[in-house]
């Protein structure tokens, strides 16, 4: 790490180092949000004083365990589960669960942590928590991804709550794995918990606009970056990585605004279509067939697919990372902003490197990082909270008011903040701050818990 820390804050990172070794994503996310506290230091004495900092990086509580489960021949495998559960001055711990092969307790701290910041920012109530599998989804039928959720949630069931621990999808988890896990939750404990878990199906409790909120959301923040620069995403050029939940939607909502969206991808490749990605075969690949985005060049003769290639190589206005974390470095980073990016929108977790986030900085590019932009997502998860604990069910056109009334609202306290602690237009201290300060004085005024 380049930035050199604020002197109270060096010690405290060397902490986190020291007692969370080889955990290389948690280590970046801390360092990223500590670069930005100096200023908070330097105006509320009382965060030092209770040592909010040092308790904000420790989590409340850690679950780690083994999930057995048989596959369809037979065979028996044994994956391992987290859930952190990060902190609660907010409200209940609330994020989602990632089923990939890449999944360690590093990558589960690191997207709590992250969680935490993200979910203060939304304004809602909740609290911040993650967890998942190292459990690799691709390939397995239906039936194993319902036995390997019904055994994973044999073990969690007795952690969760509606007030205690509220989790949700991410990558590997959708509406499908989130039916499986509800469903045995709801066999073991005997109790319809709707609030217990969001991302549900609309017949069963599920919000309207939720599926849609996370790729909405990012896009609505970039706009708004763009409208304080008195500019819009009206005809620009867009790339999206990935072409999962958040990409689509993300692509969906940049059309509407009069954008083009000229390359999406997933992790073999990359689809460059320069008549504007046909959003409707993307679907039907991606959420029907669930197959590989390579299937597109195939029906679209003019659209090219490049195998392993690198998606920010295509020159565009705004880029959308909707894919994973670090899948930006620094590299890539200075290849957009010397083809023209004058804007980057993070709809996934983290997936700009430290060293992309600085090149797009220095060059004075409009950076949403995911903490804010991709708000949109957990936010409506609260919605869902909100719709179940009152047993409603609102029309897409008011759940999608609403998260628009709250990115809208996110944009503009990440931009006061920056301005007030001495960064005008650095949306990355703005968001930092902001968050931070909502659960610090949160947890001051709760005592020493
Ligand atoms: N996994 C999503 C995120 O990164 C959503 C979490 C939720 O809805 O609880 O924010």
């Amino acid at each position: 790490m380049t930035v050199r820390l604020d002197e109270k804050l060096q010690p405290i990172y060397q902490d986190v180092l020291r007692r969370n070794p080889g955990e290389d994503e948690f280590h970046q996310a801390v360092h990223e949000v500590l670069e930005s506290l100096g200023p908070v230091l330097a105006k509320y004495p009382e965060f030092a004083e209770h040592k909010i900092i040092q308790r904000i990086c420790e989590p409340e509580r850690q679950i780690i365990f083994r999930v057995p489960w048989e596959d369809d021949r037979g065979e028996t495998h044994i994956n391992r589960a987290f859930r952190v559960e990060f902190n609660s001055a907010l409200g209940p711990y609330k994020g989602g669960m990632r089923f990939h092969p890449s999944v360690y307790l590093g990558i589960i701290k690191f997207l709590g942590f992250e969680q935490v910041f993200k979910n203060a920012l939304s304004g809602m109530p909740i609290g911040g928590g993650k967890g998942g599998s190292d459990f690799d989804p691709k390939g397995r039928s239906e039936s194993e991804i319902m036995r390997f959720c019904q055994s994973l949630m044999t073990e969690l069931y007795r952690h969760l709550g509606e007030y205690t621990d509220v989790p949700a999808g991410d990558i590997g988890v959708g509406q499908r794995e989130v039916g499986f896990l509800f469903g045995q939750y709801k066999r073991i404990t005997n109790r319809y918990e709707s609030g217990v878990f969001t991302g549900k199906g609309l017949d069963w409790g599920g919000s309207r606009a939720r599926k849609e909120a996370t790729g909405y959301g990012t896009v609505i923040f970039v706009n708004e970056m763009l409208k304080a620069r008195s500019d819009s995403l009206d005809g620009k050029k867009c790339v999206v990585s990935g072409s999962g939940n958040v990409a689509i939607y993300a692509m969906e909502k940049a059309m509407q605004h009069g954008a083009k969206i000229i390359a999406c991808s997933d992790s073999s490749g990359v689809v460059i279509d320069e008549q504007g990605i046909d959003l409707d075969l993307v679907k039907r690949i991606k959420e029907v067939e669930h197959r590989r985005i390579s299937v597109y060049a195939d029906e679209k003769k003019k659209a090219r697919y490049i195998e392993d290639g690198d998606v920010w190589a295509v020159p565009c206005d705004v880029a959308l990372p909707c894919a994973t974390q670090n899948e930006l470095n620094g590299k890539n980073a200075k290849k957009l902003v010397e083809q023209g990016c004058i804007a980057v929108g993070e709809g996934a977790n983290m997936p700009t490197t430290p060293e992309g986030v600085r090149i797009f900085q220095d060059a004075g590019i409009a950076f949403g990082p995911g903490k804010a932009a991709n708000a949109g997502g957990v936010a409506t998860s609260a919605l869902e909270m909100q719709q179940n604990a009152s047993r409603d069910s609102w029309t897409f056109e008011h759940t999608e008011e609403r998260l628009e009334e709250i990115m809208i609202d996110i944009h503009r306290r990440c931009f006061e903040t920056a301005d007030e602690f001495g960064s005008p237009g650095n949306y990355v201290v703005g968001a930092n701050i902001a968050g931070f300060i909502r659960v610090g004085r949160a947890m001051v005024a709760m005592g020493l818990v």
